[in-house]
C-alpha cells in the first residue's frame, strides 16, 4: 500500500524490533519497575478489514433475500475498497444513494463495534511472534485499546487467545475503554500516565500518529513505533522521532 509516511527499510525494522526485545530483559538495577511494552489492538497488532468485509457480506446477503439492487456492490467489496472511514468506503464502493448509506452505516455499526465480530481480525505480519518474543524476554505486555469494555472486551480478550498473543498469564494485561464515547485520545492520555503501576514502558506501539505523539511525550525514554497500516483521517504530524514501520518483522 502507497504511504506518505518514510518507513524505515526492513533491515532497520529489523534491528529496532531486536532493540526493543533487549530491553524487554529485566535488569536487576530497578527490579520494582519491569519493562512494559505497550501494543494497542486495531490496525496496529491486528488488521480489522476482514471484520468490515465480513459485515459487508452478511448485508449483501440481507439484501439478496430482499432482491435489493445493491446486493452485488457490497458482495464485491474486497479489501482495498476499504478506507479508514466506512462513509469513504461507500463512496469508494459507489452507494451514494442516501438511505442505503444510512442503512450499511448503522448496520456495519452495531456490527464492527461488538464481541461476536472480532474473530474475524487477522494478526500483523510478525506481530504474534515479536509480542512473544517481548514476553519471553522478561517485559509485562499491556494491550492499551480504543475498544470499550462492555461491548468489545470479552471478544478482546478471546481474540487475543485465538491469534496467539500471550494473554490470561502473569505478566499480561487488556486495558478497554470503559465508554465507547470516549474519544481514544482523551483515554489514552488520561489512562497511559498510570500504566506505570505496571512497570516502566519501554516501547509502544500505535496506528494513530496523535497516539504516538502522547505515548512520546509520556515515555520520552521508550522507543515509540508507528504502524503504518490505517489512520484516522486529518491526524497531527507524526513526531520525528517516532519510529515508522509497516508490520512486525524482525527476520
Ligand atoms: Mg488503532
Amino acid at each position: 500500500m502507497a504511504s506518505a509516511f518514510k518507513r524505515l527499510p526492513l533491515a532497520e525494522q529489523q534491528a529496532l524490533m531486536s532493540r526493543i526485545v533487549a530491553r524487554c530483559k529485566a535488569t536487576d538495577s530497578n527490579p520494582q519497575k519491569p519493562p512494559v511494552v505497550v501494543f494497542d489492538l486495531d490496525g496496529t497488532l491486528m488488521d480489522n478489514r476482514p471484520r468490515t468485509l465480513a459485515i459487508l457480506q452478511e448485508l449483501a446477503h440481507e439484501l439478496k433475500e430482499e432482491a435489493h439492487s445493491a446486493a452485488g456492490v457490497f458482495a464485491a467489496a474486497q479489501a482495498e475498497h476499504l478506507a479508514y472511514l466506512l462513509g469513504d468506503t461507500l463512496q469508494k464502493l459507489g452507494v451514494d444513494h442516501p438511505e442505503l448509506a444510512a442503512r450499511a452505516e448503522a448496520f456495519w455499526k452495531t456490527r464492527f463495534f461488538s464481541d461476536a465480530y472480532l474473530k474475524h481480525d487477522v494478526a500483523v505480519h510478525g506481530s504474534v511472534e515479536f509480542a512473544r518474543a517481548c514476553y519471553e524476554a522478561g517485559a509485562s505486555l499491556v494491550y492499551f485499546t480504543g475498544r470499550d469494555l462492555p461491548l468489545m472486551g470479552i471478544g478482546s480478550f478471546q481474540s487475543l487467545r485465538d491469534l496467539g498473543y500471550p494473554i490470561g498469564v502473569v505478566g499480561t494485561e487488556l486495558v478497554c475503554k470503559p465508554d465507547a464515547k470516549i474519544p481514544d485520545e482523551l483515554f489514552k492520555r488520561t489512562e497511559g500516565p498510570k500504566l506505570n503501576r505496571v512497570g516502566r514502558v519501554v516501547a509502544a506501539f500505535d496506528n494513530e500518529p496523535a497516539n504516538c505523539n502522547a505515548f512520546l511525550e509520556m515515555n520520552p525514554d521508550a522507543e515509540i513505533v508507528f504502524v503504518d497500516t490505517q489512520h484516522l483521517p486529518g491526524a497531527p504530524p507524526l513526531d520525528p522521532r517516532v519510529h515508522i514501520v509497516s508490520d512486525f518483522r524482525m527476520r
